[in-house]
């Protein structure tokens, strides 16, 4: 059961949880989409409509940020701990790497997106690169056929919020082969550093 934080929708699961829920999701080729929320985004929502939406009609909303936490604490609510959009990240690193997933980093500038991936073969050696776009490509068309043509089956999509939630949304019907949609923010930039 998701908690509602004004009109706000969050996922009580923890990571194992999540990841339990997209390998069943896969299996069913079902695509999924990650978002995490903290409490700056929450009071986003309040004023722009289309970011409440853009979160409530994502499938796993995690509560990165403590301030979620707090908030569940005071409802009663049963959000055990945080669940953080880099730490989701890295999760899905090591599930892609040892069950045999593609994956796509689009977003974040040249020199970092390719610092990150180095860093991720490093700790995870068995990963598959489909490849990978830094986040200032302009011609969206011609990457969403890249990204179909390169076999990912999850994309870490780091240009910050809105923009990497909107670009999901506007690109997912499209990328019907890709069954898991992270936006990670500066997590590249955490990745590289
Ligand atoms: N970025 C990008 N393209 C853009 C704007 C931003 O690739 O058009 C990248 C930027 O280089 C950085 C990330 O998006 O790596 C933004 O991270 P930030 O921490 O600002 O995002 P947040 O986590 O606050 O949403």
């Amino acid at each position: 059961m998701k908690e509602t934080y004004l009109g706000v929708d969050v996922s009580p699961l923890t990571y194992e949880g999540i990841l339990t829920e997209l390998r069943k999701r896969m299996a069913n080729h079902q695509q999924s989409t990650i978002i995490a929320v903290n409490p700056e985004k929450v009071m986003t929502a309040q004023k722009d409509p289309q970011v409440k939406e853009l979160i409530n009609n994502s499938t796993f909303q995690i509560a990165d940020g403590v301030g979620i936490l707090l908030a569940s604490k005071l409802q009663k609510g049963s959000i055990q701990s945080r669940v953080t959009g880099v730490d989701m990240m890295e999760r899905l690193l090591k599930f892609a790497a040892e069950e045999n997933h593609p994956v796509y980093f689009y977003g974040a500038k040249e020199e970092v997106v390719t610092k990150a991936i180095s860093k991720i073969k490093d700790n995870f050696p068995s990963i598959k690169v489909a490849g990978y776009t830094n986040g200032y490509e302009k011609d969206e068309a011609a990457l969403v056929q890249r990204i179909k043509d390169s076999g990912a089956e999850i994309i870490f999509v780091a240009l910050g919020s809105p923009k990497q939630e909107l670009w999901i949304k506007r690109n997912m019907n499209a990328l019907n082969n890709v069954l898991v949609f992270q936006g990670v923010g500066g997590s590249f930039d955490v990745f590289s550093g």
